[in-house]
């Protein structure tokens, strides 16, 4: 079946969980074409368990930190995008996008350094349209502190003031928030490390989060500073992430109630 193969023209639009598939086999897909890490195959697993204890949909939790992040990003002198190999594969377009309207550089930052997937990241990136790549340049490279992985070799991160890290390592948002960095995460895992050391924790699917932010970042667009200050005041991180957990707890009490109510063999 598509499963096996890997192409998602095979999988028809009736299936229950034809979104989930469909993403699923951009990252198979994206494997294949060296953008994504075997190991991220297994992270866009834990980001799909958490995406169903959270109902697949973007809570009224998720909007507020889109929103606060909204308005971060056009708060601020130099935002950069990190873009690792999974956000490459699942939101191309989308990434460029806010990009384009933010003119923030997309920096590519992988933890898995195998050879030619910069490359294969960056022709991704390009043929979405990406005007302004980062991290590709060796002679430009410098390293943060307190980092040992692959991770540690920036490019414009070094100076920026605000970054926004998709899918991103614990250790590296700690490293960078000890540099005096504002972080904006997309976790699916409210409890990761990275959700917990962002100054914003966007809990929910980049998939969805990334479109939002386009639409909202343009709505935005001609706010006053005093008015974004205010949205950016208002958020509280750590409320956020207790209220993700919160909605868990919710969904999953429902779910055990009508869990059998719709199986009748
Ligand atoms: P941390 O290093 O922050 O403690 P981790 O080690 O548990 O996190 P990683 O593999 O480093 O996890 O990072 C992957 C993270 O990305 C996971 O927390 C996962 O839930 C999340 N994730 C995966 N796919 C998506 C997605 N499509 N949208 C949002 N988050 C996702
Ligand atoms: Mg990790």
């Amino acid at each position: 079946m598509s499963q096996e193969n890997g192409n998602n023209s095979t999988i028809p639009r009736s299936h229950p969980r034809y979104l989930s598939l469909k993403y699923r086999h951009k990252i198979i897909e994206g494997m294949k074409n060296l953008v994504v890490a075997e190991a991220g195959l297994i992270a866009h697993g834990r980001g799909e368990a958490f995406d169903y204890i959270l109902g697949e949909r973007t809570n009224e939790i998720a909007r507020e930190a889109i929103k606060a992040a909204s308005a971060l990003l056009l708060l601020a002198k130099k935002p950069v995008i990190s873009v690792n190999g999974n956000t490459a594969a699942l939101v191309p377009k989308e990434i460029v996008e806010l990009s384009k309207i933010l003119k923030a550089p997309l920096e590519i930052n992988l933890f898995y350094k195998k050879k030619g997937r910069i490359e294969a990241i960056k022709k991704v990136l390009e043929e979405a349209g990406a005007l302004d790549i980062r991290g590709i340049h060796e002679e430009k490279l410098v390293e943060i502190e307190g980092l040992d992985s692959n991770r540690r070799l920036v490019e414009s991160i070094k100076d920026a003031d605000v970054v926004m890290v998709p899918l991103e390592d614990g250790d590296r948002t700690e490293a960078l928030k000890k540099l005096g960095k504002k972080i904006i995460a997309i976790d699916l895992n409210p409890l990761s490390r990275t959700a917990l050391w962002a100054d914003i924790t966007i809990v929910d699917n980049i998939v969805r989060a990334i479109p939002l932010m386009n639409t909202l970042i343009q709505k935005l667009k001609n706010s006053t500073k005093s008015e974004l200050e205010e949205i950016v005041r208002r958020f509280d991180n750590k409320k956020c992430i207790q209220a993700s957990l919160e909605l868990i707890k919710n969904y999953l009490d429902v779910q055990k109630e009508k869990a059998f109510k719709n199986v009748k063999i």
